[in-house]
């Protein structure tokens, strides 16, 4: 791993009442300075920022729910941040925050100066942490979720790894709650497991495994290798980097 991209969801970072799971955040900051200090660049994409802010404030009568969405988002946006800079100020690492849209990713300016801002971001140690702009961004112009816009980052940045954590250790076999079921530990450009995947969403963010596969398929077959796993397992991270049979995930290999 050289240059990864590590996308968090709102269900590893946040508790059942929606508070933010400081435990598990720090956790995960501690994980990525480890790989940072092996020479891994990182990228992360984190979610959680509308089920913090929910639980953070609560929107006047009358607001519609695309405004409450887009309060929530506002609010615990901000939430997020001040975290993640404190923990990785700790280990003297500077945070820089990108908020993005999905016409950011349309060939052009904006798509370039996107990149160009977080590769100057990575050129001086700054880690980039991405979120979609929910407070702007509404209905048709947002991203499916944050695993898709994820996936957009990771090619956009030439990363050779994109790591997804859900709370679910990977893509089963069969329904995820059946006993019997089992994590598929590869799964190879060309092979179809399209039917295979289970309907469930997300309790706290907008993803679910359709597009989590849809992502990993379509970012496997163009050279990117990505990794699914459960980001409430101590050591995730390190050991996704450095002993990956320690630990239960699904790949998608690029051959
Ligand atoms: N961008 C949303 C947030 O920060 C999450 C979208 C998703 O669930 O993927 O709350």
């Amino acid at each position: 791993m050289k240059r990864i991209v590590v996308k968090v969801g709102s269900n590893v970072l946040t508790r059942e009442d929606g508070t933010l799971d400081t435990t598990r955040v720090s956790a995960l900051t501690d994980q990525i300075q480890a790989l940072r200090s092996r020479g891994i660049e990182v990228i992360l994409v984190t979610s959680g920022a509308v089920a913090c802010g929910r639980s953070l404030c609560q929107a006047a009568p009358g607001l519609d729910e695309v405004q409450q969405r887009q309060l929530h988002a506002a609010v615990g946006q901000v939430r997020l941040m001040d975290l993640y800079y404190r923990l990785f100020a700790d280990y003297g690492i500077r945070v820089g925050q990108i908020l993005s849209m999905k016409k950011n990713f349309e060939p052009g300016e904006e798509y370039e100066n996107q990149r160009r801002c977080m590769e100057g971001m990575l050129r001086s140690g700054v880690l980039p942490i991405v979120n979609e702009n929910d407070a702007v961004s509404i209905t048709e112009l947002m991203f499916t979720d944050n695993d898709e816009l994820s996936g957009l980052v990771a090619a956009m940045m030439g990363a050779d790894t994109l790591i997804i954590l859900s709370n679910i250790d990977g893509l089963y076999d069969g329904d995820p709650s059946a006993p019997g079921s089992r994590v598929i530990a590869r799964v190879r450009p060309s092979e179809d497991l399209s039917t295979v995947i289970g309907e469930a969403h997300s309790s706290a963010g907008r993803g679910g495994m359709h597009t989590k596969y849809g992502v990993a398929k379509r970012l496997s077959a163009g050279g990117i290798r990505v990794l699914l796993a459960c980001g409430k397992r101590d050591d995730v991270l390190t050991l996704l980097a450095d002993n990956p049979a320690g630990i239960v995930h699904t790949e998608f290999s690029v051959q």
